[in-house]
C-alpha cells in the first residue's frame, strides 16, 4: 500500500510586477544645489505636489511629481519660499 502525498511548497515564485509601491528619485535642491534622493509614491497620483524640506539646507521645496503614460516618474523641486 502506497500512501502518496504531494506537498506544495511554491513560496519562492517571484513575479516582476510593473507596479511598484514606491520608488526613489533624485532631484537637485533649488537652494543649495545638492543632489538628494527622495522616495515618491507613484500610486499617489499622476501629478503630485507637496512641500518638503531639503535634508541638506532645510529650505522648503515645492516638490512636483509626474508619472507619464509609460509609468516613468519625473520629480523636480522649486523654491517654495518665493
Ligand atoms: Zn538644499
Amino acid at each position: 500500500m502506497t500512501n502518496h502525498r504531494e506537498r506544495q511548497g511554491m513560496h519562492e515564485e517571484e513575479r516582476d510586477d510593473e507596479e511598484q509601491a514606491d520608488t526613489e528619485q533624485e532631484l537637485s535642491c533649488p537652494y543649495c544645489g545638492e543632489t538628494v534622493a527622495i522616495t515618491v509614491d507613484p500610486a499617489g497620483g499622476a501629478e503630485q505636489e507637496y512641500v518638503e524640506d531639503c535634508p541638506v539646507c532645510c529650505q522648503p521645496w515645492q516638490v512636483h511629481v509626474e508619472v507619464d503614460a509609460d509609468g516613468r516618474v519625473h520629480v523636480w523641486a522649486d523654491a517654495a519660499d518665493e
